[in-house]
């Protein structure tokens, strides 16, 4: 974005004006940019890292209009030169920019790469990756992909086989691009990610919300498609079946489901899976299940032709869907009844739903290098900055409400923040504060909207376990019928049945859903031994629980994916799978991790573990690592043949 020209007609009082709104630590490094001089966070002026709610970061009003005036000054001083800027900061000034920012001193020299790129400060692209066979256009030609989904990951993938010339087909069950933000239309259903973080790093947009609504996802997703002219390589309302890996010819034979029932093969030399963790909905396993008289359905097939004006509404679940559906249906409903398992985290976030206010549009859109500080701020204060907060401490002896001091310490000020915003109904806080640590399973984004919806009078959160569906309603433990008009299935998806329903036939006709057993592993999520020419996106041990979003990992997946199909198209070997000695070291690397965090606490249950106690979902890492470990494939972990 920047506008140069915006800024060089801005007067005096439209800059003063939009730095009114300004995120004052962005601001401050945008300052280093404007004058060359790092004097700005070298003064008296400091973030609190301990007020980790306030996005002003504990900076006093006089200090934020401190900063103001010297923004103004800057710019102005810029406009008046013609927008000409001075030499750009060095590593070693970019180093103590984040250190400034993050307030880690020792934060490790490795960042600065990885954030130069990232930030994209001077133009870099930080997903860059050599050119594929850019002497051998004819090579490119005979090489062809399919890529199965064109959500997120698969439009992505397709946009950079388009920008290498390589030959591809997007296979999509569904009517259009979008996946999860086409799919999931209940009501209030909104990303948890700030928007400038979850975003393609080549298509950034002037958002409307910090955490924009589906619709506006949905819309991205599907300009995206149109502006890198990748639609037209979309097969919609068809259906992968299953594929299959023919060895002598060392093609995959992909079986789809046309939208007139026909089946078709398609052949290809490679395959990559962009079909996500979230899109098949699970329904739970409860006895009498489709035996409710009324309407009854998922949150993500929502039935919009269902009046729930004046209903009594049961609900099931009480993750991330059910509590942004939950304030929505609760304008709605007469009366509604919650039944929840395990209570979730919430975590602080007043501006959710906010919309972001003009004058920071304004600087995101115009004023130089603010809208790439803002993006790596919310990078660190909503991702990696969180890490830590989330891991095991060695030493720490009581693992059942916390697991260092840190998640100690960040567990008392969420539960003083569902106190402060529930008030003092003791029997409602009982149920609602959660019995283990903060990071143990996804934590929610509330601004008080969820947490102020469970004290309405026609709000109830019932604990008594569901023993059975009814044509009534529900019956829980304790013998009790709670009778409904509508019934709402808030319990998640077969996260972790990896590219189910479809499955995969590798080397020797081996199964990949025999093969996992339940129990999904991936090199680098990526790939697979057996499995030659087969890449997953967003495969297994590639999600984020608190740090970050997931199209940092598709970028990064689809940087190292092509890095192997440049091995491929140039190489004379014409199929690789990484060996089993790697991707089983790998592997073990990253169950140690994984028991090193929250999510990984025992006892505690989630979509992130299989039915084995195995984190089968989550990379337990940094961003950067897994940004350092995906750069490019070493052909020293593959076979190839
Ligand atoms: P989820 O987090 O898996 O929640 C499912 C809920 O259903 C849990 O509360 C679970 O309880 C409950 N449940 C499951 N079976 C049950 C049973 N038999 N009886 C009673 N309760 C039962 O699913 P989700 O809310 O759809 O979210 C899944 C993931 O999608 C999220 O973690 C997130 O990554 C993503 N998501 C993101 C957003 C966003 O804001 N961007 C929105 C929605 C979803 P237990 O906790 O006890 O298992």
């Amino acid at each position: 974005m920047n506008d140069k020209s915006a800024v060089l007609t801005a007067t005096d009082e439209e800059i003063a004006t939009a730095l009114k709104d300004a995120n004052t630590m962005s601001l401050m490094m945008a300052i280093v940019h404007l004058t060359g001089d790092l004097s700005v966070i070298r003064g008296d002026i400091k973030p609190d890292f301990e007020a980790v709610l306030d996005p002003q970061m504990g900076i006093t009003e006089a200090a934020q209009k401190e900063i103001a005036e010297k923004a103004l000054a800057a710019l102005i001083d810029y406009r008046d030169r013609g927008g000409t800027l001075p030499p750009p900061p060095s590593d070693a000034d970019v180093l103590e920019m984040v250190r400034f920012l993050t307030g880690r001193e020792d934060l490790s020299e490795d960042y600065v790469p990885f954030l130069m790129q990232e930030l994209s400060l001077h133009g870099e692209d930080a997903y860059y990756h050599a050119p594929v066979a850019p002497d051998a256009p004819e090579k490119k030609a005979d090489f062809h992909t399919v890529i199965i989904g064109a959500g997120m990951s698969g439009i992505l993938a397709a946009i950079k086989l388009k920008e290498e010339g390589l030959p591809y087909i997007v296979i999509e069950k569904n009517e259009t691009v979008g996946g999860t933000w086409y799919e999931n239309d209940y009501p209030g259903c909104r990303v948890d990610s700030p928007n400038h973080n979850y975003s393609y790093s080549f298509a950034q947009k002037d958002w409307p919300q910090h955490f924009s609504d589906r619709k506006v996802l949905w819309d991205y997703f599907e300009e995206c498609a149109d502006k890198f002219g990748v639609r037209g390589s979309i097969r919609f309302n068809t259906e992968v079946q299953h594929s299959r890996y023919d060895e002598a010819r060392k093609i995959w034979q992909v079986t789809v489901k046309n939208a007139d029932g026909s089946e078709e093969l398609l052949e290809a030399n490679a395959v990559i899976s962009a079909v996500g963790q979230l899109s098949r909905p699970k329904m739970p396993d409860i006895k009498g299940l489709g035996s409710f008289n009324g309407p009854a359905f998922h949150s993500a097939e929502w039935d919009h032709s269902v009046d729930l004006k004046g209903k009594r509404v049961g609900v099931i679940g009480t993750g991330a869907s059910v509590f942004q559906f939950v304030p929505h249906v609760a304008q709605e409903a007469e009366d509604i009844r919650i039944f929840q398992r395990t209570p979730p985290w919430v975590f602080p976030t007043p501006e959710y739903h906010d919309y972001i206010e003009p004058g920071k549009h304004w600087l995101l859109n115009n004023y130089p290098f603010y809208e790439k500080w803002f993006r790596f701020s919310m990078f660190w204060t909503t991702a990696e900055g969180l890490l830590d907060g989330v891991r095991i401490d060695p030493s720490w002896n009581d693992l059942s409400l916390a697991t260092s001091e840190m998640n100690l310490f960040m567990r008392e000020m969420f539960t003083a923040y569902i106190r402060e915003t529930v008030g003092d109904d003791e029997e409602l806080l009982a149920k609602i504060i959660p019995q283990y640590p903060l990071g143990g399973k996804r934590s929610l984004r509330d601004d008080g909207t969820w947490l102020r919806t469970l004290t309405e009078p026609h709000v109830h959160i019932e604990t008594d376990p569901i023993v059975e569906i009814v044509p009534e309603g529900i019956r829980t433990k304790s013998g009790e019928l709670h009778e409904f008009d509508v019934l709402i299935y808030g319990t998640g998806f077969n996260a972790d049945k990896f590219l189910w329903p479809m499955d995969f036939y590798g080397e020797e006709g081996l199964s990949l859903r025999e093969h996992w057993d339940g129990d999904p592993r991936a090199y680098l999520g990526i790939a697979m031994p057996k499995f030659p020419n087969l890449f997953v996106m967003y495969g297994p041990n590639t999600n984020i629980v608190v740090n970050g979003s997931i199209i940092f990992f598709s970028e990064c997946e689809m940087r190292y994916i092509l890095g192997c199909l440049k091995l491929l198209v140039e190489g004379d070997e014409k199929a690789m799978a990484p060996r089993e000695s790697v991707h089983d070291a790998y592997n073990v690397k990253i169950d140690e991790g994984n028991r090193q965090m929250a999510w990984g606490v025992p006892g505690v249950d989630s979509w992130y573990k299989n039915d084995k106690g195995r984190v089968t979902q989550n990379w337990p890492g940094t961003l950067l690592e897994y940004w350092t470990l995906t750069k490019a494939p070493d052909p020293a972990d593959y076979e190839f043949n």
